[in-house]
């Protein structure tokens, strides 16, 4: 076989987590690096490597390229603002945003449009203030649940946009989120919760504090994992 998939893995590069696919092909004659059309998200390199390079030195090019791939793939990635006619997730699944004549400045999920009413000049701040309040009450509950099963006491839970960091816990137990979060699927969004209320247990990322984020939400690794590849993606919308 003259090209042959021989490693798929995940690289950080200043921050962001960019997925690497590592091919052999027997026909090339040095190691080569393109962005991978085909991921999701638009986050992903493939490196090539003809027979005589190793895995290693196929990831070392890739770290050693970290700017120009982060700039290509911020170039690709195509902003989405809250307008008319977009497309937005809503816990993972996609909806159209609709402006509709009329009405007081209600927002509204039917069917698969999100509706906007009113002027149509308020529609970006309408839509990005439905979207905070969506995550304040998926957030709060879920906190308050999940820290009474810790048997702790949550301080004020604060909503924000966050570009670093999509939740944290400060000393005194007050906890924030990036409204982003309920674009998210909601296995997503409960995972970030349970980290940050676990925090109130357990200020490290210590095996006790892992271990408390796997009793009190479902599915850690596979939450960790999709925040690494479409996380960054996220924050082209608004
Ligand atoms: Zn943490």
């Amino acid at each position: 076989m003259a090209r042959e998939l021989i490693k798929e893995t995940a690289l950080e590069l200043a921050g962001t987590w960019v997925a690497v696919r590592l091919f052999r092909n027997n026909r090339a004659r040095r190691v080569i690096l393109r962005l991978d059309e085909g991921a999701d998200g638009g986050t992903g390199v493939i490196v090539t490597l003809p027979n005589r390079a190793s895995q290693k030195e196929g990831l070392a090019l890739v770290l050693d390229k970290a700017d120009w791939i982060l700039n290509q793939l911020d170039e690709r990635l195509p902003r989405v603002p809250f307008a008319d006619g977009e497309t937005v997730p809503f816990f993972g699944v996609d909806y159209r945003i609709r402006s509709i004549a009329g009405g007081r400045g209600v927002v509204r999920c039917e069917g698969a449009e999100i509706l906007v009413a009113g002027r149509p000049e308020h529609l970006v701040r309408r839509v990005k203030d439905w979207f905070k309040l969506q995550a304040r009450e998926q957030i709060a509950p879920r906190v308050r649940d999940k820290a009474q099963a810790l048997d702790r006491r949550p301080g004020r839970i604060t909503i924000r946009d966050t570009k670093s960091r999509w939740g944290s816990c400060s000393h005194d137990g007050n906890l924030s989120f990036c409204w982003r979060l309920v674009m998210a699927p909601e296995a997503v969004l409960d995972y970030v919760v349970a980290h940050e209320v676990a925090h109130l247990a357990e200020l490290n990322h210590g095996p006790k504090f892992w271990h408390w984020v796997g009793e009190l939400t479902a599915d850690v690794a596979g939450a960790k994992k999709w925040l690494r590849l479409n996380g960054e993606a996220l924050h082209r919308y608004g």
